[in-house]
């Protein structure tokens, strides 16, 4: 770094790790220029509740303006970085270059469909605000189809909905999406017999969460049963053309939705930088968090390849995210005063999931919990977790609401 002029750190991506790694520069002696192909930071652990009409995207989604409307050292910059060029140092941006002393890439994940081009042109995603507005909007359109629907098997399959992987998302979605039937769609639709619909969790494995303890495997499996989830597992899905899934061992299910949330690997920006790529395609580290060969360069969050004390791979989580951004901006402080900079070390919070209402499973400080007492921890949690005290509030108010009268807010069908 030239110590004659301030140093520009350039971070690409607002999310978890890069937002993170933004605000704990904020007194630095730096000037940062955060770089997002979206103007806000969204919360993606609750992108479900988009897709089952439970929130709008304002109350996952902040303003990055806003947010850093008071950090004097920060400019953010609305562009879809396109390419690095590590020797020169500058990142490509909506056909121009920004130069840097320091990067961090913080570009996160997308989904992976491992290869399979049928189900990820056919399929429906949460991903993105859009991905899960889209999800919303077919689900709901498949009951109104349903309700017109004279032939008894294509009313089957309009009103059978496969989620596809049996991880926290795949989980929640499922048993998010059996109570939106069961509490507020029979009372849409009361001429129908929703007794006919069909919620499917499909995991290639032999187990839900496979993260998670075996107890609170269990725990998952019976409150998703209790739930009318009906759950196969070694089901390993090899085809679906939009109405029909086709199983590894054969098997067929006619269903007009398919929900994949069976794999992320690292945004696609990673293919394109010339890098050692690991598993799900992240960028192998140094233990810094510093790209071989570039100390100037970090790499965090779902991006990054970094592996634990046992040789395992950190999960692609926001806590990882945010707990890497803090040792980032410590290490970029610790190279400025001439220091060396520290390795990461991931220290686990917990696992938590919800199953809808009233039932949760967790594991916080070497305990486990499940049902009642982990959803209100899971609820607590997230309200805390969100972006701005109005989001905070109206979660808060629509959760019970829902809770109370048995509701959903957003049951709109809006074109896309
Ligand atoms: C549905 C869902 C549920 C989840 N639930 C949980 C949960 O309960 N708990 C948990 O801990 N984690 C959860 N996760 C995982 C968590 O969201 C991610 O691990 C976390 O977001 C990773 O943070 P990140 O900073 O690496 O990337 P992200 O938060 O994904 O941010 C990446 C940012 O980079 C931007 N970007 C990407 N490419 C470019 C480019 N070329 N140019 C400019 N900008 C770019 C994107 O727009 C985005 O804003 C969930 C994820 C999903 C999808």
């Amino acid at each position: 770094m030239n110590p004659e002029k301030v140093p520009h750190i350039v971070i690409v991506g607002a999310g978890f790790g890069g937002l993170t790694t933004a605000q704990k520069l904020a007194n630095a002696p730096v000037q940062i220029t955060l770089i997002d192909r979206q103007n806000y930071h969204l919360f993606q652990p609750l992108l479900y509740q988009i897709a089952i009409a439970g929130l709008v995207p304002s109350q996952i989604a902040y303003p990055l303006r806003t947010i850093f409307r008071r950090q004097k050292n920060l400019t953010f910059q609305m562009g879809e970085v396109s390419a690095i060029d590590f020797d020169a140092r500058y990142v490509r941006m909506n056909g121009s270059v920004i130069a840097y002393d320091t990067l961090v890439l913080a570009v996160g994940g997308e989904t992976n469909f491992f290869g399979l081009k049928a189900v990820e042109e056919n399929s429906f995603q949460l991903k993105s605000i859009e991905s899960a507005t889209s999800t919303r909007n077919h689900l709901l359109r498949m009951f109104e189809q349903a309700s017109r629907e004279v032939d008894p098997e294509k009313r089957r399959a309009l009103l059978t909905f496969v989620v596809v992987g049996g991880g926290p998302t795949g989980v929640e979605t499922a048993g998010a999406l059996a109570e939106l039937i069961t509490h507020v769609m029979t009372k849409d639709y009361p001429a129908m017999d929703l007794r006919e619909s069909h919620v499917l969790l499909l995991e290639a494995t032999g187990s839900v969460m496979t993260a998670y303890p075996d107890e609170l495997r269990k725990s998952t499996m019976k409150l998703l049963q209790g739930k009318n989830v009906e759950i196969l597992l070694n089901s390993r899905l090899t085809d679906y053309n939009g109405q029909r899934i086709t199983l590894a061992d054969g098997t067929c299910i006619d269903a007009y939705t398919l929900i994949w949330t069976a794999g992320v690997r690292s945004a696609e920006l990673t293919d394109r930088l010339g890098v050692e790529q690991a598993a799900a395609r992240r960028v192998r580290v140094e233990p810094t968090l510093q790209l071989p060969q570039h100390p100037e360069v970090f790499i965090i969050g779902d991006a990054a390849y970094v592996e634990d004390k046992q040789g395992q791979p950190l999960p692609m989580l926001a806590t990882v995210a945010q707990q890497q951004a803090g040792t980032a901006a410590k290490n970029i402080r610790n190279i400025l005063k001439g220091k060396k900079p520290e390795p990461f070390q991931y220290k686990d919070p917990g696992l938590l999931a919800t199953i809808g209402r009233n039932a949760a499973v967790a594991r916080i400080w070497g305990l486990s919990f499940s049902g009642l007492i982990a959803w209100l921890i899971w609820v607590v949690l997230h309200i805390y977790r969100l972006i701005g005290f109005r989001n905070r509030l109206v979660v808060l108010i629509n959760w019970a609401w829902d809770y109370f009268f048995y509701d959903s807010q957003v049951r709109l069908i809006t074109r896309e």
